[in-house]
């Protein structure tokens, strides 16, 4: 099987997963019925991959491959083969995914498309696929200079890729999680009660914790908050909004309305 399918295939089954996870260990209160969540958020990824497809996604994969063949990147010019390079990989590629991800807070321009992830008022593994359009675009766009400073291969990136998709979903997800074992995951992932804390209204704790699979970049960069602190019932959301918008319109213009 390719690459490729066997991404699509982890995307499936770490979604069913956690859904079905959730389900048995349900953590927060559901405010909007779990089936609606579901649908608008799947119809918002689906509308995602088909624009991706039609744009970046193979302009992307080439671009990698024509990078390895020029030998351009730190990997290239360090030489790194098999699993160095593939560990190596999954490692700075989600430090520049913290720094995007961090931009994508402190830059107006870029919040403006972030804040519709962070409109959602509770969070659950549905949230993982809430994205706008634009984000999801813009930050295909500079993973070219990632290519472009890192060098990774085609293999490499597709697995860091799988990474970042199954990080996304655990961390999202609404699930009662033991605390000495969310305590002991957190000295090198994400956990989906650290991940709350970024979703909160609460700019001390969401404007911080930025960290995709890997907690280390929080820690070593300042942004760690301890999310032991946060209370089940803390407010999810950016405050502007009472509950989750799950109408297309209202969600796509979000990013043009005035502040
Ligand atoms: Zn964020």
């Amino acid at each position: 099987m390719s690459l490729h399918k066997t991404k699509f295939l982890v995307f499936i089954i770490g979604f069913l997963l956690m859904f079905l996870v959730e389900s048995l260990f349900q953590y927060r209160d559901s405010k909007l019925p779990r089936s609606k969540r579901v649908f608008f958020h799947s119809a918002l990824a689906l509308l995602n991959s088909i624009l991706l497809k039609f744009t970046l996604a193979a302009p992307l994969i080439w671009f990698i491959a024509n990078t390895s063949e020029k030998g351009w990147g730190l990997a290239n010019l360090l030489n790194l083969t098999g699993l160095t390079h593939l560990l190596l990989t999954i490692l700075v590629l989600d430090f520049f995914d913290y720094w995007w991800h961090r931009f994508s807070h402190q830059v107006p321009f870029l919040w403006r498309f972030h804040k519709v992830h962070h409109s959602d008022t509770q969070v659950d593994i549905t949230t993982s696929l809430r994205f706008h359009p634009c984000e999801f675009i813009l930050s295909h766009c500079q993973k070219f200079l990632w290519v472009i400073l890192w060098g990774p291969s085609i293999e490499a990136f597709l697995i860091f890729e799988m990474g970042i998709t199954i990080a996304n979903q655990f961390h999202h997800a609404n699930i009662r999680f033991p605390s000495r074992l969310d305590r002991i995951l957190r000295w090198v992932i994400i956990t989906p009660t650290y991940h709350a804390a970024h979703h909160t209204v609460d700019k001390e704790t969401s404007d911080n914790t930025f960290a995709t699979i890997f907690i280390w970049w929080d820690r070593l960069f300042g942004t760690y908050r301890d999310p032991d602190k946060i209370i089940k019932t803390e407010p999810l959301g950016i405050g502007s909004f009472e509950t989750t918008v799950l109408s297309p319109i209202n969600v796509l213009q979000q990013p043009f309305l005035k502040a």
